[in-house]
């Protein structure tokens, strides 16, 4: 670590010390460090612009799709789920559990699929696009949790009770984001946060970037870990350029 990063971190530590009512955002940077691609990344399509089926991937992976040809959306979470298998929450999610305990309140607000941060004994998660385990039938809405996707008998894979085509509770492409997450995290933010802090993520879209800039026009501390520059760097008081992995149980031993 640089010494400007260094004096960087110690006074985000100092601020966050001071903050009772913590806001977390993360994305696909934190589950890269435990070996997962992010949507982009699926079977190898970084390069390419096109699947074989001559679709984007944001339209193989989209809730219009998903209605015309199941077979497809299914095709690619399946291999979405697949890269995933056999890894796990890492140090960086595990930090963050720890953390918990020294706040009135620690909220994460996720837009990760794969679970990792409940698995690792966060207890206030907002999925806000889901978890990829929580499959439902699309016609009488039994609910199922299949932690393995290759344990599944076909894909799409049907409802044992009534044949229909069964999903994943994820938010597709084009789909309305879960009211009751987004309730959630509206609660979140009015319950005004004192310290808000970004991790992984290039915060693309408005609802993931809003806390920040909401923050930083508040007055209120803010903190962006990632090794490259994003569109709420601008609103970071302080940018630490590394990744979460190496910097957040740094960050939870000093709260000790
Ligand atoms: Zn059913």
């Amino acid at each position: 670590m640089d010494g400007e990063n260094k004096a960087s971190l110690e006074a985000a530590i100092a601020d966050l010390k001071q903050a009772q009512r913590v806001l977390v955002i993360t994305g696909a940077g934190i589950s890269a460090d435990s070996g997962l691609p992010t949507y982009r990344g699926v079977g190898g399509l970084y390069d390419r612009d096109l699947t074989e089926e001559g679709f984007p991937i944001e339209e193989c992976l989209s809730g219009g799709m998903f209605r015309q040809r199941p077979d497809i959306t299914w095709k690619y979470l399946y291999q979405l789920e697949s890269t995933a298998r056999g890894a796990g929450h890492n140090a960086g999610h595990k930090a963050l559990a720890d953390m918990e305990k020294h706040f009135e309140r620690f909220t994460i607000l996720t837009q990760n699929v794969d679970g990792f941060h409940r698995d690792a004994g966060s207890t206030d998660v907002i999925e806000i696009h889901g978890n990829i385990h929580t499959l439902y039938c699309t016609a009488c809405g039994a609910e199922e949790w299949v932690t393995d996707f290759s344990h599944l008998e076909e894909i799409p894979p049907k409802c044992e009770a009534c044949k229909a085509i069964v999903r994943p509770r994820v938010t597709l492409f084009d789909e309305w984001l879960p009211e009751d997450d987004v309730a959630r995290l509206e609660h979140t933010v009015a319950q005004g946060p004192d310290f808000v802090m970004s991790i992984g993520t290039t915060a693309g879209f408005p609802y993931i970037a809003a806390p920040m800039i909401h923050a930083a026009n508040s007055g209120i501390s803010t903190m962006e870990i990632n090794p490259s520059e994003t569109e709420v760097s601008a609103f970071a008081k302080h940018p630490i350029r590394q990744r979460g992995i190496d910097v957040l149980p740094k960050i939870q031993r000093a709260l000790q």
